[in-house]
């Protein structure tokens, strides 16, 4: 990895950071923070498929430029948990959603798609042109734990979004207070899965690239959970007061 290579990845990490104070302000208006003002907007289900298909063209294309043919399977076995990932994200999820006649902002859709072709060709390049990865990366404590946090997060995040989308019958578009599995604990165990997830990459590739993902995801959904748990807590009355946003309440701050 080139110097240069390394430093556009910090400076991209430190943006993440830099804008936590205005995702904590502003919440992005999409799904139940939609709200005019935001300009012309486009179906919600296209707006998913566009949004994340970005992230898997790209990080694919990259990997398989770089002739990865004689690269141990370790390498191959990361980049098939972030592609895996996108594969559901971008062409499976946004069929489930049960969102008929909502729309979010194009505005929404361009940023996430900067967002998203940035953090997959860190992560694509890193995978296909990066230093190899060898075999025996398999044995190491870091890809072990690694492999075993993603998965944990990631079957916390689609279980938690598959509990959510299944509220509503056919043709709903409101809410209702989720219940069992994690929301026991938690108003946004989606979020807190995914965080998990991503957390659970930068461990087990061990990079820099990963490491970003991770930052930017949490300094998306942070913000975004704790606003939803905020909006949780006006709507409904008998909200579970045990709940925290990301966290059982006994471990929350306030
Ligand atoms: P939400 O929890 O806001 O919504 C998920 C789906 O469930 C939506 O279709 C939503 O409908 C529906 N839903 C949510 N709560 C309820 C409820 N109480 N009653 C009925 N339906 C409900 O998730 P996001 O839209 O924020 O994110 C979707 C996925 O994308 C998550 O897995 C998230 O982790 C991931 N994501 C990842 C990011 C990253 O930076 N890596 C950034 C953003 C999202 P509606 O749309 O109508 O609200």
């Amino acid at each position: 990895m080139s110097w240069s290579f390394e430093w556009t990845v910090v400076a991209w990490t430190l943006f993440a950071l830099a804008i936590v104070p205005l995702q904590l302000r502003v919440s992005a208006p999409y799904g139940r923070h939609a709200r005019k003002g935001w300009g012309p907007t486009v179906d919600n289900r296209l707006g998913w498929l566009m949004m994340e298909i970005p992230a898997l063209l790209l990080s694919s294309a990259i990997f398989f430029s770089s002739g990865p043919g004689n690269k141990a399977w370790t390498t191959w076995a990361m980049f098939l948990l972030y592609a895996g990932h996108y594969v559901h994200r971008s062409v499976v999820f946004p069929f489930f959603l049960r969102t008929d006649g909502k729309r979010m902002p194009w505005a929404i859709v361009a940023s996430a798609i900067f967002f998203n072709v940035v953090n997959a060709g860190f992560i694509g390049w890193h995978l296909g042109y990066g230093p190899a990865y060898p075999a025996d990366w398999a044995g190491d404590p870091r890809f072990v734990g690694g492999c075993l946090l993603f998965f944990l997060g990631m079957g916390i995040n689609v279980h938690s979004d598959y509990t959510l989308i299944g509220l509503r019958k056919p043709g709903e578009t409101g809410y209702k207070i989720p219940r069992g599995g994690f929301f026991r604990w938690m108003s946004c165990p989606n979020h807190a899965g995914e965080i998990l997830e991503w957390a659970g990459f930068a461990l087990l590739t061990w990079s820099l690239p990963g490491l970003s993902f991770a930052v930017w995801t949490a300094a998306n959904l942070v913000p975004r959970a704790l606003r939803h748990h905020d909006w949780y807590l006006d709507r409904f009355p008998d909200y579970p007061a045990e709940r925290g946003a990301l966290w059982p309440r006994l471990f929350r701050a306030s």
